[in-house]
């Protein structure tokens, strides 16, 4: 994934500015900032669902928003649980997995500390759990890149930890691409992640 230069402008407000980076497969990039410093747009540009006023955001060559959707290499986990409301938690997770063996799913769910909810619906569970199946799907993917937004703003705190275990060994083994938005300037630390700071205006 490399951006060029890559800037977006809602009407006359830019969210974000002049952006250059390259990542790799294995690599990880915590992009940190405050609220309206424009991190989820910058997520939503390396996803392909921006497309960006000037500049470039492409992967191997081709501009992200030109490669339909089901080829794009790249898992996105929003600030806001988007489930499917109609599925339970294992089949949200399920659906997109690279290994859709029982004993893997099993392992991420207690990994997740999902155990024993795998038949809830979204609506059967907190905001927290939601969340964490949320992020269970992006991690199931298989996917090269996978971003994650703000993946720890609904989660408590005495859980922060395991979560980051459970996204570092996952990440590690498939030798994905990490990019973390995030206000917590511990985390980059935490993941061993280098760090792109972002500023409102
Ligand atoms: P963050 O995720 O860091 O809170 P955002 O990327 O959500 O930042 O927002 C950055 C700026 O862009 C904010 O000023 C926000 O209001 C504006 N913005 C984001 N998305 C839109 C949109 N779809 N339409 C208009 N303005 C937007
Ligand atoms: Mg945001």
């Amino acid at each position: 994934m490399k951006l060029d230069r890559a800037a977006k402008q809602f009407g006359a407000s830019v969210a974000v500015q002049d952006i250059s980076l390259e990542i790799k497969e294995g690599e990880r990039l915590v992009v940190l900032g405050p609220s309206g410093s424009g991190k989820t747009t910058l997520l939503r540009l390396m996803a392909g669902l921006e497309v960006p006023n000037a500049g470039s955001v492409t992967m191997d060559g081709r501009d992200v928003a030109d490669i339909p959707a089901y080829e794009r290499d790249i898992a996105f986990m929003f600030q806001e649980p988007a489930l499917w409301q109609h599925m339970t938690l294992w089949k949200n997770v399920a659906f997109g997995a690279s290994d859709r063996s029982a004993a893997s799913l099993s392992e991420l769910f207690e990994l997740a500390g999902l155990s024993g909810l795998e038949k809830r619906r979204p609506d059967e569970v907190s905001g927290g759990q939601a969340q964490r199946a949320s992020l269970l799907r992006a991690l199931a993917s298989g996917k090269s890149t996978i971003l994650l937004d703000e993946p720890f703003a609904h989660i408590d705190d005495d859980r922060q930890a395991q979560i980051i275990e459970l996204i570092d060994s996952r990440i590690k083994g498939s030798g994905a691409a990490l990019v973390v938005a995030s206000h917590d300037p511990e985390l980059p630390e935490m993941l061993g992640a280098s760090v792109l700071n972002l500023r409102v205006g």
